[in-house]
């Protein structure tokens, strides 16, 4: 019994991932919930507070700034909980770390930034992180790397956040904000994983972010088998072989137990 999701659906699944060459994983902020990190678009994710500042916001005015800070220090306890504990007892990244595990899995492209797919054991140069990386910031100017302790101290001084130290430009979370343009170099290596794959999984996504959820149907149309998890339906529902509606963990169950035995 796999209480909560299709069943059929989810022996499909591991049937898939028995037998795939070479899987690209796909991930959104759907295999975070479990470590405490909520999503965008559920009931309970972070849009109902507060609606993202874009980039152009964040350029054109100090308080759209002092206000994107006061709101990374204000969730950052939530993120450095999960990389912590949360992580830990999370069953979507344990089970991609099991995937990974068997040598298949070409690349984890993400659209979370939260650091968590290196934190369960993934190595980073695997990890494709097509939305940056919020467990740090870097100047928008020369690109130099600072750490978060280091602006919070001078935020709490200052009321504000502080220029970059090597250029005076300005600091940002090395995320990519709604309006600002993708990583070429990630997109890149996105796209030609998503090109020689032979299954490609999208896991946790509401799959309505572009550039990002063009993936999953370039897949499909590159004659890739297409399995979306998710707990709601997704617009590319259409375009996959294999749609297990439900939690991510409990998908994972069949073929997880039919390893074990
Ligand atoms: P989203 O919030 O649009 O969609 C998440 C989807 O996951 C929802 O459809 C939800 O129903 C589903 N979901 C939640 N928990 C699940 C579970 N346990 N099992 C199965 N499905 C589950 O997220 P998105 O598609 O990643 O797009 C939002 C954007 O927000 C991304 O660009 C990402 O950069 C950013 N974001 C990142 C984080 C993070 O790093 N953890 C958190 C929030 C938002
Ligand atoms: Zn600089």
């Amino acid at each position: 019994m796999t209480p909560g999701v299709d069943e059929q659906a989810a022996a499909e699944l591991a049937s898939a991932l028995q037998a795939a060459a070479r899987i690209v994983v796909f991930t959104g902020a759907g295999v975070s919930t479990d470590c405490g990190i909520p999503d965008f678009r559920s009931p309970t994710g972070i849009w109902q507070d507060n609606k993202p500042i874009s980039f152009q916001e964040f350029m054109a005015s100090e308080e759209m700034r002092r206000e994107a800070w006061r709101r990374k220090f204000a969730i950052q306890p939530s993120f450095e909980a999960a990389e912590r504990d949360g992580v830990k007892k999370s069953p979507a990244h344990s089970a991609i770390r099991t995937l990974y595990e068997t040598g298949r899995v070409s690349a984890v492209i993400t659209q979370n930034i939260d650091n968590l797919h290196q934190a369960s054991g993934i190595p980073a140069d695997d990890v494709v992180e097509l939305h940056g990386n919020g467990s740090y910031a870097a100047c928008l100017d020369c690109g130099t790397r600072h750490e978060l302790p280091f602006i919070r101290e001078r935020f709490d001084d200052a009321g504000g956040p502080p220029p970059c130290t090597a250029c005076g430009g300005t600091l940002k979370t090395a995320t990519i904000s709604f309006g600002q343009s993708m990583p070429q170099e990630e997109m890149l290596r996105a796209q030609a994983e998503t090109l020689a794959c032979d299954l490609f999984l999208a896991l946790g996504s509401s799959l309505v972010v572009h550039p990002a959820a063009t993936l999953p149907a370039l897949a499909a149309q590159n004659g890739a088998r297409l399995a979306i998890v998710n707990r709601e339906e997704t617009p590319l529902d259409g375009h996959a072989e294999i749609v297990v509606r439900g939690d991510i963990g409990v998908a994972f169950r069949p073929w997880l137990s039919a390893r074990a035995r």
